[in-house]
């Protein structure tokens, strides 16, 4: 007779393996530098530039995420704090997977929009559009 161990593993094996969510979704590297007690991001127009979306939006999103508040300062993004690059990334893909990744078919391609003080996310490759905030 098989042990319970043994029939769980048969069912996981059975089960379809779980899509990648983030498959080859991969963010420009981060260019950041430390000055003073101030973490600069200095290319963030690129990151922005690909994930579609705008230095307004993006700032009062992020800083919320971040919990520190930042600055644009012509092409390149202030905090004001030491963050580490791996707290920057994770934070940035925190954001991504919130506000720019489609939860449907899980692509990047979306594009915020606004409809009588709505703020919704829209899919451009699916179509599906989800509320971020009345
Ligand atoms: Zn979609």
């Amino acid at each position: 007779m098989k042990s319970y161990i043994e029939m769980l593993n048969e069912i996981y094996e059975k089960l379809p393996k779980k899509v990648e969510t983030i498959d080859r979704y991969k963010l420009p590297q981060l260019e950041i530098e430390y000055k003073g007690n101030k973490t600069i991001i200095k290319n963030i127009e690129k990151i922005l530039n690909f994930i579609r979306r705008d230095k307004k939006n993006f700032k009062k999103t992020f800083s919320r995420i971040l919990g520190v508040q930042i600055n644009f300062e012509g092409n390149e993004l202030i905090i004001n704090a030491n963050v580490s690059k791996q707290v920057i990334e994770n934070k940035i893909n925190e954001y991504v997977n919130k506000f720019v990744i489609c939860e449907v078919c899980q692509k990047p391609e979306t594009v915020l929009e606004e409809e009588n003080n709505i703020l919704y996310l829209r899919c451009l490759a699916c179509g599906y559009r989800k509320i971020l905030r009345e």
